[in-house]
């Protein structure tokens, strides 16, 4: 399996160079040149599978560069993490389906895929007797979720820029208190915004960037979204030993289009997935796109479901490229125009064919807030904000026959204020967490400017 880039300047990368690479050194992103496709005789023989055998069949298709026998152990030592016996199980509540995917070490669905790439990171780090430092900034739970991918791991630094005081106690705490030598957390006095800005600044200094052998860890590496793929096989195969139903909605609350474009690469494969539900808070540029076929910045809402307060969905690159039918020429295009007028429009036909896959609508704090209450009322089942705005979504655009099934994308614990504020309790953190705010802590305190950042960083390197 080969790799290539939206923008068409780079290809005939193999997987490891893919995901060593990150962004695409073109400014795209890297896809494989092909969506392998399982016919619904190989699809039922995956059925019963335990979750990381099935991940290994499905990810081998895709990381063909690396022997079948170490695969099969970085997945095995990724999924090993998790607490529960099924890795992301899925429940009967109400009238639908949940996909719990916070069973990993910082109880958010980014374990799933960071997990998985820490343990691969090092794998090929050892083989190519190579280094890395990674750096990223995080609104909350990616940096939690990418530090306990690689902590303790040889030939690794992280860094991570979470702005000072805006992240929740729980995220601060899932951060701060792990000390291993290789993990370096940095509270930055500004917005996460600020923080961004000084990561993408940082990776935009090549000589840096090559001196320091800068390594990224969000969504816009393969491996992530590839990893996410797995959780609709698994899903698919639960719904159906419960339901007699041939195909199935899905509802995915969303932010950088990273965990719904995973379902869409996952449908083309062959689950079957009727349609794709798109969840958004008030930062609905998505939801706008699919309805509309605007794609239009705006300005930033705080909102209750802060990990998916995101305006520009940065894995929307890689759904254009399809949309566009593979001509990396109109993708450079469009995002040239993204760009320069902060908009893409797409044509009626394109919207149709849009349509077909993808129902969208957007939830505020509000109508978060009583999906919660509500849904504890009847069920006793306690939703995290961000599952909430899936739930609400999922529930307005369901198709009447088919069974729905939502991704519950964190721990209910992880946003405690707001479900206490709807509910009135407070989640208990589950046990590897309950002595959390007793841990010892460290975090640097840093002034937002690259050049400070960049001097930090210079002298912890390795
Ligand atoms: C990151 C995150 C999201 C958004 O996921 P995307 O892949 O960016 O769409 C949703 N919920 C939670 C809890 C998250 O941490």
């Amino acid at each position: 399996m080969k790799y290539c880039s939206t923008r068409g300047k780079v290809s005939g990368l193999s997987f490891t160079e893919t995901i060593m690479m990150g962004l695409a050194d073109d400014g795209g992103l890297l896809l494989p040149e092909q969506i392998p496709t399982l016919s619904k005789d190989e699809l039922q023989q995956l059925a019963k599978l335990p979750y990381p055998e099935l991940a290994f069949n499905i990810i081998s298709k895709f990381a063909t560069d690396i022997p079948a026998a170490d695969l099969r152990k970085i997945i095995e030592r990724s999924y090993a993490s998790f607490n529960h016996p099924d890795v992301t199980p899925v429940v009967h509540q109400d009238d639908l389906f949940i996909l719990e995917l916070f069973h990993g070490p910082t109880l958010a669905f980014k374990d799933v895929a960071l997990q998985f790439l820490g343990n691969l990171f090092e794998y090929v780090l050892a083989k190519q007797d190579r280094h890395m430092n990674i750096i990223g900034a995080t609104s909350g739970d990616t940096g939690s979720a990418a530090i306990y991918g690689v902590r303790g791991k040889d030939k690794i630094n992280i860094f991570i820029l979470h702005p000072q005081g805006k992240v929740s106690p729980v995220q601060e705490m899932q951060m701060t208190t792990v000390l291993d030598k290789n993990v370096f957390n940095i509270a930055v006095t500004g917005t996460f915004d600020d923080a961004q800005a000084i990561v993408k600044d940082i990776f935009g200094d090549l000589d840096f960037k090559q001196n320091f052998a800068l390594g990224a860890v969000n969504s816009i590496n393969w491996a992530r979204v590839l990893a996410q793929v797995v959780y609709y096989f698994y899903a698919w195969f639960q719904v159906q030993a419960k339901t007699s139903a041939t195909e199935m909605d899905v509802a995915v609350p969303t932010g950088n289009f990273g965990d719904i474009f995973a379902g869409y690469v996952a449908k083309a494969m062959g689950v079957p997935i009727k349609r794709l539900i798109l969840a958004t808070n008030s930062n609905n540029i998505l939801s706008r796109f699919i309805n509309h076929g605007d794609y239009s910045k705006a300005t930033v809402h705080h909102s209750l479901s802060p990990s998916m307060d995101i305006q520009v969905a940065s894995n929307f690159e890689r759904y254009l490229f399809y949309l566009y039918d593979g001509q990396a020429d109109k993708v450079c295009a469009a995002m040239d125009r993204f760009k320069e007028t902060g908009a893409i429009s797409v044509n009626e036909e394109q919207r149709k064919q849009v349509t077909e896959i993808f129902a969208a609508a957007s939830i505020d704090d509000e109508e978060t807030v009583a999906t919660i209450r509500e849904f504890k009322a009847k069920t006793g089942y306690t939703l995290d904000p961000h599952t909430a705005v899936g739930v609400a979504v999922g529930r307005q655009l369901r198709s009447p026959d088919s069974p729905l099934l939502c991704l519950a994308t964190a721990h209910p614990a992880k946003f405690g204020d707001t479900v206490e504020q709807a509910t009135g309790e407070t989640p208990a953190l589950p046990e590897a967490f309950a002595d959390l705010e007793r841990r010892e802590r460290r975090v640097e305190v840093l002034e937002a400017k690259v050049e400070v950042i960049k001097n930090y960083i210079s002298q912890k390197a390795g």
